[in-house]
């Protein structure tokens, strides 16, 4: 069952965190739209997040919507030393600061970090940005052990936060320890989607396949675009990855912040070429963490993501520590459904003309939608999801309804655009699958007797996931 019929259909995630983590929260989350959960690895233990994920998945089951879970890899991201919670240091603008490897304490005069490696580089001249970008300095003598630095931009800053060098070159991306076991945790876990931060290149999304493939893992991998160089070659990391995020706090640390506008416009055009969801993240309803209201430039940004065509929108901080986490996803849902209700989806022009069966028949669908106002609802028999994102892929106004027999494809399309899960244990036989079909949209509340669907599936591969070869226009009967 898809649970109470929302009708919107850009989907919504939320990342998981104390503020959240409570079963009682996670359900009322997911009735105020949440479609995916995120984890995020570089938060907590792997305890702590066996813990995390059988909560989200009591709330889900509480609830019986399909709901995804999300793990994204901590990644490789340099960080400052610590400084006891809650403290931050001040670093005036024009002050003198010192950078050197290490795990000391943060004092307004010396500040560690963790990699050596990153001090080791660091040349006259170079900035280095701290906290997602909020403080700047500027390297002025540097001897390979540590940097003297003037203070360009200053404010506070708080322990273990994020160190970046523009522009400096990237090593080849290797998977960390840390990372190797984080896989290995979604794999067991049967987590829907792992995130890959720091994405390089197509071949490191192919290096977290391959790890994921040895323990047997069923999540599709997310490209998180945060690097200049991923942009750089975004056609192919698309093409290696199963989708994308758009992930604009890193992003915009790495990118000059007015780039990202566009980079997020390419990023969103690039998913849809290749048929890879895509979620736009970071910063939507930033104010919400502590404020029931968001402010006018959040509000329109989340709508301004929708008319881009994103899959998804998404909410860090704000769901997992912030003081609004319900307020900030009811929040989201009414921007989304405003301007769903009042245009139709935003969808690429048709630059290529479909070249397999499927992404044939899946136009072929959207055609019919938009000549015939006779089709209610597509429904899609899908096995693996893929016919269901094909057909997502088009962008159709009508309802898309996936009729899987597999409750963790039907979690993992709760990422994709538009489409809406039943889990069935299938009919046997063409003509019982498209009756099966008719009740089931009946029953789901998605089509009346005398309605009309789409039914699109596979017929002759039946058996085969990811061969969509058959379109069927059928009356609905009970
Ligand atoms: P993060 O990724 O929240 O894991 O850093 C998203 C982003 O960088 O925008
Ligand atoms: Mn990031």
């Amino acid at each position: 069952m898809t649970g109470e019929s929302s009708g919107r259909k850009t989907k919504i995630v939320a990342t998981v965190g104390p503020a959240s983590w409570d079963v009682t929260i996670l359900k009322q989350l997911i009735l105020s739209g949440v479609d995916v959960f995120r984890v995020n690895a570089a938060h907590n233990s792997i305890e702590a997040r066996w813990r995390i994920v059988e909560s989200i998945r009591e709330a889900i089951a509480a609830t019986g919507h399909h709901v995804g879970i999300l793990q994204d890899l901590a990644g490789v991201k340099p960080r400052t030393g610590p400084l006891p919670d809650g403290d931050s240091i001040r670093l005036r603008r024009d002050a003198s600061v010192t950078l050197i490897a290490g795990s000391d304490q943060l004092t307004p005069e010396v500040i560690t970090i963790d990699e050596e490696e990153v001090v080791h580089r660091l040349r006259p001249g170079q900035r280095v940005l701290m906290a997602d970008g909020l403080l700047e300095l500027v390297v002025q003598e540097a001897d390979g052990t540590s940097a003297k630095c003037h203070v360009v931009r200053g404010g506070y800053l708080r322990g273990r936060q994020g160190v970046t060098v523009p522009g400096a070159p990237v090593d080849q991306r290797v998977l960390s320890e840390d990372e190797c076991r984080d896989i290995r945790f979604a794999a067991e876990a049967d987590i829907e989607y792992l995130g890959m931060s720091f994405v390089t290149k197509a071949a490191d999304v192919d290096m977290v396949r391959s790890e994921l493939q040895r323990y047997g893992g069923r999540c599709k991998i997310i490209a998180k675009i945060e690097r200049a160089e991923a942009l750089e070659s975004i056609d192919a990391v698309a093409q290696a990855a199963d989708a994308l995020m758009v992930a604009r706090g890193d992003l915009g640390v790495q990118l000059p912040p007015e780039d990202v506008p566009l980079a997020q416009k390419r990023i969103i055009q690039v998913g849809h070429k290749f048929g890879r969801p895509v979620i736009t993240a970071t910063q939507m309803l930033e104010s919400m963490i502590y404020q029931p209201v968001p402010t006018r430039a959040e509000t329109s940004d989340v709508a301004n993501a929708v008319l881009d065509g994103t899959d998804a929108v998404m909410l860090s901080a704000e769901t997992a520590t912030g003081d609004y986490p319900l307020e900030a996803v009811a929040m989201m849902d009414r921007i989304v459904s405003a301007i769903e209700r009042s245009l139709p989806p935003h969808r690429e022009p048709d630059t290529e003309e479909p070249t397999t069966i499927a992404s044939t028949i899946a136009r072929a669908a959207f055609d019919i939608t938009q000549r015939s106002s006779l089709v209610n609802v597509i429904g899609v028999l899908t096995r693996s999801g893929f016919s269901a994102r094909e057909v997502a892929r088009e962008r159709p106004e009508v309802p898309i309804i996936a009729m899987t027999n597999d409750a963790f494809i039907a979690n993992q399309l709760a990422l994709v655009w538009g489409v809406k899960s039943i889990v069935v244990d299938y009919a046997s036989g063409t003509e019982e699958l498209m009756a099966q079909m008719s009740s089931e949209l009946i029953k789901a509340g998605e089509a009346r007797p005398g309605d009309h669907a789409l039914i699109v599936g596979s017929l002759v591969y039946h058996n085969e996931p990811g061969h969509t070869d058959a379109l069927h226009l059928r009356r609905i009967s009970d």
